[in-house]
């Protein structure tokens, strides 16, 4: 079997581009990849198509680990984000052709189903305690098990996953397709997290798992004190409490608390996070196969945190699609390690262009036993949706310096 054609689809059903690969050969079979990069996602389409497809073409589809060494290492520059999305399609697309070819879904021949459906979790926010607690109940209400909580800082229009929406900046970042840049401070934010899960404890009960994420917002005192503080609330862990390039200081935060920690949703690269799985300083990954290479990485990520005692927590909000969706689904499915997949239902539109992928039941995501990733591209469709840029946030503090998101 040999690679006759690598198509490149960029797609914005609602309000979100998602990068697609389609990787055809001359037997008929074809499978297909995700590698959307949130704000990026033209600079990853452009390297697929110009730099990555044509050396695929007569390739065998079924030597992927010889595919992702060429792809990674055969180009001399090696890694970061925009690549290893890029890398992360044609991964997937590989897998999902193996695994039409074997009759076997990819999960089947990563080694197994290790479980019969993967914990998730939903989001919830809200402007005051209240807000956030009838969140918390009407989640509960719908058999979520787990559920991350996030609060509007007073006077902080820009806290992260409780945007103030009314700040007339962050409309007109809307109107304007630009990023918004929204105002935030670390003090206040320090103080009112724990107090909303004490409210959050007392008002939904202890017969749910709770999570809160910092963003990578706070310096390593700060997020060791946040841990701290978050303690008496036993949260499932801490999200991100600092940024990853600062693997060396999680070790400060670590010993502040036995709250547990997971990092790393804008990791690219597994050398990244590797530091922080040997020093035991994370108890959860946060990395997304479809921005670290793939199917193929995130295996093996798994297994190089297996013997300390590190679970995944995929990352899954609504820029990783239906068919990245998948690929974090299908490892999850696999591993021993598994801890709790990330996942939004998307709209119903999006869905439609991109068929299959994990459904929600009952507090799990569960996966087809269909032959290959389990998903696909209505391409007529997607042509309908082309690009509209679109940004995440930037946040700045009180004074008008800049912070990060
Ligand atoms: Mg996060």
């Amino acid at each position: 079997m040999k690679i006759t054609e690598v198509r490149v689809i960029v797609t914005c059903p609602v309000g979100q581009t998602y990068t697609l690969v389609k990787i055809l050969t001359d037997e008929g079979v074809y499978g297909v990849g995700e590698g959307t990069k949130n704000g990026r996602e033209l600079a990853v389409a452009a390297l697929l198509e110009h730099h990555l497809a044509p050396t695929l073409i007569g390739r065998d589809p079924g030597a992927i680990e010889d595919i992702w060494k060429y792809l990674y290492k055969g180009a001399y520059w090696r890694g970061g984000p925009i690549h290893n999305s890029a890398l992360a399609a044609i991964d997937m697309a590989l897998w999902d052709i193996k695994g039409k070819v074997a009759g076997l879904p990819v999960y089947s021949l990563l080694g197994g189903p290790t479980r019969r459906g993967l914990l998730t979790y939903v989001h919830t926010h809200g402007r005051d305690f209240e807000e956030v607690t009838d969140n918390v109940l009407q989640r509960k209400e719908q058999g979520y098990r787990v559920i991350r909580a996030q609060v509007q800082t007073p006077g902080m229009p820009g806290g992260y996953g409780a945007e103030d929406q009314n700040d007339p900046d962050y409309q007109r970042s809307k109107t304007e397709r630009l990023p918004y840049e929204g105002v935030w401070e670390p003090e206040p934010y320090l103080q009112i997290a724990p107090r909303l899960f004490d409210h959050l404890r007392a008002k939904a009960g202890w017969d749910v798992e709770l999570f809160h994420d910092a963003h990578g917002r706070l310096t390593p005192i700060q997020a060791a004190r946040l841990a701290k503080d978050l303690e008496p609330y036993k949260l499932m862990f801490l999200e991100d409490p600092i940024g990853p390039e600062h693997a060396p200081s999680m070790k400060l935060v670590r010993q502040a608390s036995t709250t547990p920690l997971g990092i790393g949703e804008i990791i690219s690269s597994k050398y990244q996070i590797l530091p922080m799985i040997v020093e035991q300083t994370i108890d959860y990954m946060r990395c997304s196969p479809m921005h670290i290479g793939g199917i193929t990485e995130g295996k093996k990520l798994a297994a190089l945190a297996e013997p300390f005692e590190i679970k995944t927590a995929f990352h899954g909000p609504g820029d990783v699609g239906p068919i990245g969706a998948a690929a974090s689904a299908h490892v999850g499915m696999a591993i021993p390690n598994f801890g709790i997949q990330e996942w939004v239902r998307h709209a119903d539109l999006t869905h439609e262009v991109m068929t299959g992928g994990p459904w929600f039941e009952d507090g799990y995501l569960k996966l087809p036993n269909t032959p290959g990733l389990g998903v696909d591209i209505n391409e007529d469709l997607a042509r309908r949706y082309p690009w509209e840029r679109k940004y995440l946030p930037a946040i700045r503090r009180a004074d008008g310096s800049m912070h990060g998101y």
